[in-house]
C-alpha cells in the first residue's frame, strides 16, 4: 500500500512529538508499505515568521512573505528525516521545488496545478520514507508560493491524488471531526463519518480542522480521508461519500 500521512504543527512542535510521529510512520513502513509524510511547520512557527516579516515591514511583499514562510515546512521535514535516520530507517526530505509542486502565482493563496511524481517514486523505490513540505509550491518563475493558511492538508490530498495512494490520513491535535470545535463547545460530538459536502460546509464556515480546498480536492478525486489524532490510537473520522446529512 502507498499511504500519505499528514501531520499538523502541534503534532511536530518539539523533538518528543517528532520522534513520536516518526515511530508511528515506521510501524507502517515495517509492514511493507510505501510511506509519504507531509508536514506543516513546527507549532506556531508560521505565525512567528509572519510576525518577523511585519516587524521589518508592516506591509510585506507577498512574494517575499512566501519566500520566508517556505522556511517553516523545510525545517520540519529536514528534522523529521534526521529523526528517521536516528531510528535507523532510510528517509529523505523534499521541498516543493525538489518534488516539484507546480502552482499558479497567487502568492499567499496559490492553487496547485500539477505535481510531478518521478522523484517521489524514485525515492520510494529505494525504500526511503519520503517526507514532503506541506503548504508550499513553486510557480512558473520558480518562485515559492504558499497555499493559504492551513494549506498542508491540501498538499497531502493533492499528493495522494497524484500518487494514486491507497490511503490519505490527516493527523491532528483532536480525535477527529466534531459537530463543532471541541475546544470551544464542550457538547461537540465526534463524527465517525462525514460526507465531502458536509465537511466542505464546515470548512467554509471556519472549522479549521481541514483546509476547504483539501476537501474540494478529495471530493473531486474521490479520495477518502481519515482525520485522527497523532497523540492517540482513536479511530478518527472518515470523510467520504456524496450527499449531505444536514
Ligand atoms: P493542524 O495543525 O493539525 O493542521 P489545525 O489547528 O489546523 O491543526 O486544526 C485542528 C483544530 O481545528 C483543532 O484543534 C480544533 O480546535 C479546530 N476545529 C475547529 N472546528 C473543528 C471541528 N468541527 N472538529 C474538529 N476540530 C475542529
Ligand atoms: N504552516 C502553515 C500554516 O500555519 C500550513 C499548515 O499548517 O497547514 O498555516
Ligand atoms: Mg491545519
Amino acid at each position: 500500500m502507498l499511504i500519505v500521512k499528514k501531520f499538523g504543527g502541534t503534532s511536530v512542535e518539539n523533538n518528543e512529538r517528532i520522534f513520536h510521529v516518526a515511530k508511528r510512520c515506521v510501524e507502517e513502513y515495517n509492514k511493507g508499505n510505501d510511506v509519504v509524510v507531509v508536514l506543516s511547520a513546527m507549532g506556531k512557527y508560521t505565525d512567528e515568521l509572519i510576525d518577523m516579516a511585519k516587524d521589518i515591514n508592516e506591509n510585506p511583499s507577498e512574494r517575499e512573505l512566501d519566500m520566508l514562510c517556505a522556511i517553516g515546512e523545510q525545517m520540519s521535514v529536514a528534522l523529521m528525516a534526521m529523526a528517521f535516520h536516528k531510528l535507523g530507517v532510510p528517509a529523505v526530505s523534499l521541498n516543493a521545488f525538489q518534488v516539484k509542486m507546480h502552482t499558479n502565482s497567487d502568492h499567499g493563496n496559490a492553487w496547485l496545478t500539477r505535481i510531478e511524481t518521478d522523484r517521489i517514486r524514485k525515492e520510494l523505490a529505494q525504500k526511503n520514507i519520503v517526507i514532503v513540505t506541506g503548504f508550499q509550491g513553486v510557480d512558473e518563475n520558480n518562485d515559492y508560493t504558499t497555499l493559504g493558511r492551513g494549506g498542508s492538508d491540501t498538499t497531502a490530498v493533492a499528493l495522494a491524488a497524484a500518487l494514486q495512494a491507497d490511503a490519505c490520513e490527516i493527523y491532528t491535535d483532536v480525535d477527529g471531526v466534531y459537530t463543532a470545535d471541541p475546544r470551544k463547545d464542550p457538547t461537540a460530538r465526534k463524527l465517525d463519518e462525514i460526507s465531502y459536502d458536509d465537511m466542505l460546509k464546515m470548512a467554509l464556515n471556519g472549522a479549521q480542522v481541514l483546509h476547504s480546498r483539501c476537501v474540494e480536492m478529495a471530493k473531486k478525486y474521490n479520495i477518502p480521508l481519515v482525520v485522527r489524532s497523532s497523540m492517540n490510537e482513536e479511530e478518527g473520522t472518515v470523510v467520504k461519500g456524496h450527499g449531505t446529512m444536514v
